[in-house]
């Protein structure tokens, strides 16, 4: 799975390889300040004090005071380690966490304190639990709902090995946004992703959310730059939409370190605009493309643009 569990370091970080020649070129469009101040200080407060952990935090995503300023922030279940090892993410591969069972009650009091209006909830992949970790994240969707009546969830999973039980325990907390990364091109996949994931798999787990809960928003992302074409972007998002995805998002793949897969290209900001433009036309409701665009960059928008749809059509006419 991931969010975009590539980008863990911000900017100037990469300006740092960039210098030490681990990363071969740098676009000024790549480029972008850290931010900080008030909104930082009081979100890092309260996940401290409740000992969590964001997506946002431990990726140091550059996209992290603006997500935070708009109300909506990822927390990362299930510890920090994963149990497969994709060859462009750099999270950790050792011992996994104990599940904590109360977790699920703290990302919710941190919602409720933090007066989240959207929130997301991922984890990394749990082959080592039965469940692959889904009624953890049920009951993180149960809690938040219990703690913040009318705060929308959004669910990023793994693909739980495929198992339609886990799919259906997640979906049976009624999140409103079901999200799974396909990450890459079909071609790719084979040599970006870890053995036990696959293209066609990760299709499959999102076609069967769909279809089990047709009310649900069913999203996915993928990351540019790992050396797709086009053409191969183009059919992925066929794919997508074939299974019932609605939402769909790309973003630049930034190399995390010099173990990772280098980035094959730095893609103009004229193709993330055709991608947006390619997708709407394709009937996704919701598109967002860009170099900083991560899974769940503008989450909430989902929303918004599901609740007008002219925009899409506007989209679809490049407008
Ligand atoms: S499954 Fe792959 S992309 Fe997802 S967290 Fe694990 S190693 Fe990273």
């Amino acid at each position: 799975m991931r969010y975009f569990a590539s980008h863990f370091l911000q900017p100037t970080d990469y300006l740092l390889l960039y210098e030490s020649h681990m990363v071969s070129q740098f676009p000024d469009w790549i480029r972008r300040p850290w931010a900080s101040g008030g909104v930082m200080a009081a979100t890092q407060d309260v996940l401290k004090d409740l000992g969590l952990h964001t997506v946002c935090r431990s990726a140091r995503c550059p996209n992290q005071s603006e997500c935070w300023g708009r109300r909506t922030a990822t927390f990362m279940l299930l510890g920090e380690n994963c149990t497969r090892n994709c060859t462009f993410c750099a999270v950790g591969h050792g011992p996994t966490a104990v599940i904590e069972p109360d977790e699920p009650v703290r990302v919710a009091e941190a919602a409720r304190r933090l007066g989240l209006a959207h929130v997301v909830v991922t984890s990394v992949t749990r082959d080592d639990l039965p469940d692959g970790g889904a009624a953890h994240f049920a009951m993180t969707v149960g809690a938040i709902r219990a703690a913040c009546p009318g705060v929308r969830v959004e669910v990023l999973v793994p693909d739980f090995r495929g198992d339609e039980a886990s799919v259906r325990t997640v979906l049976a907390s009624s999140p409103d946004v079901f999200g799974h990364n396909i990450e890459t091109v079909a071609r790719l996949h084979p040599a970006a992703r870890d053995p036990r994931c696959s293209y066609m798999r990760s299709i499959a787990v999102l076609r069967l959310a769909a279809d089990l809960a047709p009310e649900t928003i069913v999203k996915s992302s993928l990351m540019a730059g790992l050396g797709e074409s086009e053409l191969e972007v183009r059919q992925t998002f066929g794919d997508l939409r074939a299974a019932g995805c609605t939402a769909v998002c790309v973003g630049q793949y930034l190399q995390p370190g010099p173990r990772q897969r280098p980035v094959e290209q730095f893609v103009p900001i004229e193709a993330f605009k055709r991608y947006e433009t390619w997708a709407y036309a394709m009937g996704f409701s919701f598109a967002m493309a860009g170099p900083f665009v991560r899974s769940s960059y503008h989450a909430d928008q989902v929303w918004t643009d599901h609740a007008a749809p002219e925009r899409s059509v506007a989209a679809a006419r490049g407008i």
